[in-house]
């Protein structure tokens, strides 16, 4: 059983603190027994650019069994063999989420004595699970990792490589990136939702497993749209625990509802403003807001919908005009909706202001009703988040399910990329970028969309338009039913 946890980092911020938050120094290999087996503890790679540190879980698959013996457990008569012959030793279980938990205690709590400043803050993550055994397959693990932030990929992991007719196993190669979540956030995530996707505890759950949960729960288990289904899972669907879990987190959820501190919101703008200095005098992000603002009044639209719409900003400025009655904003991360939600002040907002606003959490990249009927949807800096193959999905949930009468989509003109000084050659301007297309593909795929659903076409430039590589930002305006295809100049 094997994950690894990895970041990258710079000269003033290495990725080697990595060992610091970890309690591990990176030129050791470690070995730490625990009670299912030998924890190994090494990094492959430890240098101020990128550090990873892989959690190597040798499982004791005899002492594993002895364990279990006296619990009075039947079973068929080859259980005994299966217990011997099985995927424990591969596959990431709960007992690799138990040996997280007890090798990496310190930072899944957030402790760090020598570096205090450390855990609290959040950098770029990367956690691969090579064969993650999931009940629910890609699809549930999606659901519970990307409301948290995460980018995830879940490919399936074939049977055999070598006959690829045999089908793919149960087993799904996880890969999770993020950029704003703290190491001691990531590892609770995982330390309750590998039990779960494998969906079979392999120890005793006694009552304090609920206090256990809602401890490493803090901050984000409450307000998850699986809930139900994690508590169930992670209490070995002990209903009466799974009952009391779930009375206990829902009062959590209505507390923090009404927590308006703005703690969240202070280090986004801190961000933002740091992430903006390059680009002045105006920067870049408020440019496309000013962007998409004309474009949609231009429209005429009045019912919108800011499909990822991240932390808010653009329903904010919505919001300010009055043209537009109605505006909703989707996100699949509950925790961007979460900085979202303080941002607007929804909780404080008067009653009329209120009503014109509703953020959702979903994944557009599934068809849903809740979205039909709208006047004008806006895609701002979203599609390079999804996988590519993803994309097919989202341009039907979005052109062929929803069907807004205008769709505004903005994503980055790769060309521009060689203007920003910052950006190392070849670099995305994101780590969580899946691709970042040229003018060419870009009006590629869009006239492709627009023909197959029955909208026209037309690309405007956001920022200066370079005579060479053109605007950072592209821009296309799908509109239903136009006959023709209206070029830009
Ligand atoms: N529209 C905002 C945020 C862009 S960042 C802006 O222009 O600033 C991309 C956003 O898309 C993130 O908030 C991310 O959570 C969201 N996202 C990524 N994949 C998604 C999916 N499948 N469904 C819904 N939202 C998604």
């Amino acid at each position: 059983m094997f994950l690894t946890i990895s970041t990258t980092g710079s000269a003033q911020r290495p990725a080697t603190d990595l060992g610091h938050l970890l309690h591990k120094h990176p030129e050791k290999a470690q070995a730490f027994s625990t009670s299912y087996g030998t924890a190994h503890v090494l990094y492959p790679e430890a240098d101020a650019e990128r550090c990873t540190a892989a959690l190597l879980l040798e499982v004791d698959a005899v002492a594993l069994v002895r364990r279990r013996k006296g619990k009075g457990r039947g079973g068929a008569p080859d259980a005994a063999l299966a217990q011997y012959v099985n995927d424990r030793p591969y596959a990431a279980s709960s007992l690799l989420a138990v040996a997280l938990g007890s090798v990496f205690s310190s930072a899944m709590r957030g402790v760090c004595t020598a570096r205090p400043e450390l855990p609290g803050t959040p950098r770029p993550l990367r956690i691969e699970v090579p064969a993650l055994p999931a009940r629910g397959g890609a699809d549930l693990v999606r659901r519970l990792f990307e409301p948290l932030g995460w980018t995830v990929t879940a490919e399936p992991v074939p049977l055999d490589t070598e006959f690829p007719e045999w089908g793919d196993s149960r087993y799904i190669r996880l890969t999770l990136l993020a950029a704003d979540l703290t190491l001691a956030e990531a590892l609770r995530h995982l330390y309750v939702l590998l039990p779960v996707l494998d969906d079979a505890k392999h120890y005793w759950v006694s009552p304090d497993e609920v206090d256990k949960l809602l401890r490493v729960g803090d901050g984000w288990l409450a307000a998850h749209p699986e809930r139900e289904l994690i508590t169930r899972r992670y209490l070995s669907h002990r209903w009466s625990l799974t009952r009391q879990a779930n009375e206990r987190l829902e009062l959590v959820r209505l507390a923090e509802a009404d927590d308006s501190e703005v703690e969240d919101l202070d280090n986004a703008v801190a961000q933002e403003a740091e992430a903006d200095d390059e680009e002045k005098p105006t920067p870049l992000a408020v440019r496309r807001r000013e962007a998409i603002l004309g474009v949609l009044r231009a429209s005429g639209a009045a019912r919108v919908l800011d499909l990822g719409c991240g932390q808010g900003q653009l329903v904010q400025a919505l919001l300010k005009d009055p043209a537009f009655t109605e505006i909703v904003g989707v996100d699949v991360s509950m925790r961007a909706l979460t900085i979202a939600s303080r941002r607007l002040k929804l909780d404080r907002m008067g009653e009329r202001q209120a009503s014109r606003v509703t953020l959702l959490q979903g994944s557009l990249a599934y068809t849903d009703k809740r979205l039909k009927g709208y006047d004008a949807a806006v895609l701002s800096e979203v599609i390079e988040h999804l996988d590519l193959p993803r994309l097919p999905a989202l341009e039907y949930a979005v052109f062929g399910s929803a069907r807004p009468r205008t769709v505004c989509v903005t994503t980055p003109n790769v060309e521009y990329n060689v203007r920003w000084d910052s950006l190392p050659a070849g670099h995305a301007r994101h780590g969580d970028h899946r691709f970042e297309w040229t003018r060419e593909e870009f009006r590629g795929w869009a006239r492709t969309v627009a023909e197959r659903h029955g909208y026209a076409v037309e690309f405007l430039p956001v920022g200066p338009d370079d005579p060479e590589v053109g605007p950072p930002t592209q821009m296309a305006v799908f509109r239903l039913g136009t006959p023709k295809e209206a070029k830009a100049a």
